[in-house]
């Protein structure tokens, strides 16, 4: 795969698809510039080689084609609003045009000077973006003779401008931004180069969603750890009372045959032995302590124990690479974000020894912004649903199209 890094931009037109998909206030106001930051200093590297650059994204969900309503309702997903900031960030003009493949978009683009940014509107204002319609994207392919590919956010997804359009480029002339790089190099480094042992940390809700990357995991993991909601569909499953918690009734037979393969793969699967538990979920709620396969009916588990947080934290020092998924416990409710702000604690504590830590997937990546500890792991990824799949294993559409 090729990197912008490593290419010399001088007199190309690059056409980069970046993830602006960035929050908006009710003024359409940038209120987490994230993304952006992120995506700078591509674009940077492009103009100070003395290329020009066109910018391409999708900005939350339309719901509408373009073609079928010129905006209207839909203004609010406009990328026109995040100009100010862009313009801010990367301290020069930025062009804009309001739409994606019109005879306009295209003279402006073939027009660009060295130096100047031009910046497309919504892709998915365009109902052939996300169907990854070949004419779209080779329409798309004509603002550039160049090809990056900066939005690992959505890799996954086998879209016009993220996937189909790098057919359109020679492999001298398709490439991976900074931002998409480093995320498949630090993720190749836990599932490809891991130092040993290595200890997966997973949580949140759902087995039903974390299925496929524990069986992944199974093949490469020294330690999984299984807190949250999560949790509480294993201890079910080897006959323990989980009073009123979080379970998947038709997860548990899989839950048992996951720690059998477990064991059988000498992978140690552990989960927390005791919870704070609660009679309401609530933050206000009554609390007590009690082990995992004791919780009495009316009482639901809503963060990890004293005791759990000590044995987990003695497994996460004693590693030296860490992948972190998932929240402990209700994070959001103060009183249940304990668990997991000691399990953040661990993990910097042991990136501090040495240890390689990677943090991914939406509410651990908040997490560890919440807590302050983004800057004091290893990797942070901004791409939660395409971090997750490619643990689970599965090749990455816009990663694929890049090789
Ligand atoms: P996920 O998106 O699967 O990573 O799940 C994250 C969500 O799991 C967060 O909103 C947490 O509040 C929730 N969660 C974590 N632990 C528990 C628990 N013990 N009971 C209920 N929800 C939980």
């Amino acid at each position: 795969m090729l990197k912008a890094k490593d290419f010399n931009f001088k007199q190309t037109r690059a056409l980069v698809r970046v993830d602006f998909n960035v929050p908006l206030n009710n003024d359409f106001e940038v209120t987490d510039t994230t993304r952006i930051d992120a995506a700078l200093p591509t674009i940077q590297k492009i103009l100070k080689d003395g290329g020009s650059v066109v910018l391409m994204s999708h900005l939350g969900r339309p719901k509408v084609a373009y073609q079928s309503v010129q905006l209207g309702a839909e203004a609010k997903f406009s990328l026109r609003h995040i100009i100010p900031t862009l313009e801010e960030k990367l301290g020069q003009e930025v062009l804009f045009v309001d739409d994606c493949a019109s005879e306009e978009a295209f003279t402006i683009s073939k027009d660009l000077k060295k130096g100047e940014v031009l910046l497309l509107e919504n892709l998915r204002f365009y109902e052939d973006e996300k169907q990854g319609f070949d004419d779209f994207a080779q329409l798309l392919a004509q603002h550039g003779n160049v090809y990056v590919n900066d939005a690992f956010g959505t890799a996954h997804r086998a879209h016009a401008s993220t996937t189909v359009v790098a057919d359109y480029f020679e492999p001298q002339y398709k490439m991976a931004g900074f931002l998409l790089a480093a995320e498949i190099e630090n993720a190749q480094k836990v599932l490809n180069n891991a130092e040993k042992p290595l200890t997966a940390i997973l949580g949140g809700a759902k087995v039903s969603d974390k299925i496929e990357i524990i069986k992944n995991l199974l093949n490469i993991a020294d330690n999984i750890i299984i807190g949250g909601g999560m949790s509480y569909t294993f201890f079910k499953a080897q006959g323990g009372k989980i009073g009123n918690s979080l379970v998947e009734e038709d997860k548990q037979e899989l839950a048992l045959e996951l720690l059998k393969q477990a064991k059988e793969k000498g992978v140690n699967i552990i989960l927390p032995s005791d919870s704070i538990i609660a009679d309401d979920f609530n933050n206000e709620a009554n609390t007590k302590t009690a082990l995992n396969n004791d919780i009495s009916d009316g009482w639901m588990g809503l963060d990890i124990g004293e005791k759990a947080i000590e044995e987990l934290t003695a497994v996460i020092l004693n590693s030296k690479t860490i992948l972190w998924n998932g929240p402990m416990g209700v994070f959001e409710m103060e009183n249940f974000s304990n668990g997991t702000k000691k399990i953040a604690e661990a993990i910097v504590k042991a990136t501090k020894k040495g240890a390689f830590s990677l943090v991914g997937g939406g509410d651990s990546v908040a997490a560890v912004n919440k807590f302050g500890f983004a800057d004091k792991v290893s990797f942070v990824s901004t791409g939660g649903g395409a971090m997750l799949e490619f643990f689970e294993g599965k090749e990455l559409p816009g990663v694929k199209a890049l090789s």
